[in-house]
């Protein structure tokens, strides 16, 4: 026996799950915004053993609707609040099965140019969405860790006087302590990348935030002096445009003239709040990032493109080559030269087909579809906010500058501890109806809700039935 299931098989059972999903995008409220199983109640419901031999499409399709989908979260629901909120949409689904179907190794420009060429185009096309000038060099990464970790791997082989691309870091007393920078509000993916990179977690350096949680400039400058002074070498420093908790914006202007003056590698996460820069009006928000190193936005998280898509860019690609560039001779191509080779700028050497998803979404909104659709969250998160702001036991707990919205029942009287313990349980009230879903970070030390709005599909009704459910919690 050989060979692949039949072109019968592919069309019957394609139109099926082509129905499937016309009806999911449709309908996502038929499923609970949250899983409801326990741990463990999925894998107890399958074989433990794979099947010896072939089972029909047909049947292993009725076993995704009813032993995998209980066990889904669902993403695409437009009362998921939870996190980042985030969704896929129909020209990246459809541009997901043709990348499924081609399966194109994105390494080598010859192993698929258009593959190559089209990653060129879109990320320049989203280079000129948000605003930045065109000097800036664009690649796509599976998540924003991976492009924080690479940039991180850039700052360093941008001191070749450190030969650790050769040498490592292991076992050499000539090599000085390296620092890394971010705010106490950082993604804790910059963290991992310096663990990754053996620059060890001790020098991850929190700089302190101010009242509404932006790096505090005076304090960065205070923490590069000093490390100075004891003989540390500063590196990089990673200031963030919508931070994960609060959504808040370091002040990178004053971050970059910092790092300028301090010979210190600026990288930027814009990871989610970034891509708020395709709005014209919310440009402002990318305001210094032009004297900056890299820059990292996430379209899979809101440009309704499905996980995995982040797009890291660079002003000096070549430093990021320098760092990862290794080219085995099974891997020599006659045009390597004058084309650019994916695999050279990161560690990974098959590459999914990214571009496609992004090309298609691009085109099938159009730049000002994307903005209207991201502009209409900012102004649902606002009218939630205002809703909480004019309520008399709630209260906002941090600016609102993109579509997050952080707050928490706090009646006259309560005491914080009491505070936390009732917005937990709130929660887990909420969250267990099923059909809405948030999630929480803590604020100054107190439990606090956060109101993420992202999804394509989500609308004021939504939005109404989360602060419906939130205040009937409240009375039991
Ligand atoms: N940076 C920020 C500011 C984030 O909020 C997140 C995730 O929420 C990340 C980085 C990590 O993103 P990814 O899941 O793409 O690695």
């Amino acid at each position: 026996m050989s060979g692949d299931l039949s072109r019968d098989e592919l069309v019957e059972q394609g139109r099926s799950v082509l129905d499937w999903i016309a009806e999911y995008l449709e309908h996502p409220e038929q499923y609970p915004v949250l899983s409801q199983v326990k741990p463990g109640e999925i894998l107890a419901s399958l074989p433990p053993s794979p099947p010896r031999e072939a089972e029909p499409l047909e049947r292993i399709l009725a076993d995704f609707e009813t032993k995998i989908i209980p066990g889904i979260t669902h993403w695409n629901h437009p009362a998921f609040f939870g996190y980042f909120a985030t969704s896929s949409s129909v020209p990246a689904i459809l541009a997901e099965m043709l990348v499924a179907t081609l399966d194109v190794k994105a390494m080598l420009w010859k192993t698929s140019p258009a593959a190559t060429e089209l990653e060129q185009l879109v990320t320049d096309w989203l280079r000129q969405m948000l605003g930045l000038s065109d000097g800036w060099f664009g690649i796509t990464t599976d998540t924003a860790s991976i492009s924080s970790m690479l940039s991180l791997a850039a700052a360093r082989e941008s001191r070749p006087e450190l030969a650790v691309r050769e040498r490592g870091m292991a076992g050499r007393d000539d090599l000085p302590r390296l620092r890394v920078y971010a705010s106490e509000h950082v993604h804790s993916s910059v963290d991992k990348g310096a663990l990754a990179l053996g620059i060890g977690l001790e020098n991850v350096v929190k700089i302190a935030a101010d009242d509404e949680f932006r790096m505090r400039p005076d304090a960065l400058a205070a923490a590069i002096a000093a490390d100075r002074s004891l003989g540390y070498l500063p590196l990089a420093c990673v200031a963030t445009v919508g931070t994960t908790s609060t959504s808040s914006i370091d002040p990178v202007p004053a971050i970059a003239e910092i790092c300028r003056r301090e010979n210190v590698w600026l990288h930027v996460d814009g990871a989610y709040g970034g891509m708020l820069a395709i709005v014209p009006e919310f440009r402002s928000i990318l305001d210094g990032v032009e004297s900056a190193d890299s820059l990292v936005v996430n379209p899979h998280k809101w440009l309704f493109t499905p996980a995995e898509c982040s797009v890291l860019f660079l002003k000096r690609p070549e430093v990021l080559k320098r760092a990862f560039s290794l080219v085995p001779e099974y891997l020599v191509t006659r045009e390597q030269d004058d084309v650019v080779n994916y695999m050279d700028y990161g560690v990974q050497l098959g590459r999914r087909f990214r571009a496609l998803k992004l090309w298609m979404i691009i085109r099938g909104f159009g730049t000002n579809g994307l903005a209207e659709r991201l502009r209409e969250h900012c102004t649902l998160a606002r009218t939630f906010a205002a809703w909480v702001a004019l309520s008399e036991d709630w209260e906002l707990m941090a600016p609102v500058p993109f579509s997050l919205v952080c707050f928490r029942y706090a009646p006259r009287g309560m005491s914080d501890l009491e505070c936390d313990q009732r917005n937990e349980a709130i929660m887990h009230a909420v969250n267990a109806g099923g059909d809405v879903f948030l999630s929480h970070t803590k604020l100054h030390g107190r439990f606090t809700f956060r109101l993420a709005i992202g999804n394509i599909r989500t609308e004021e009704r939504h939005v109404a039935l989360a602060w419906q459910r939130l205040k009937e919690a409240v009375e039991g």
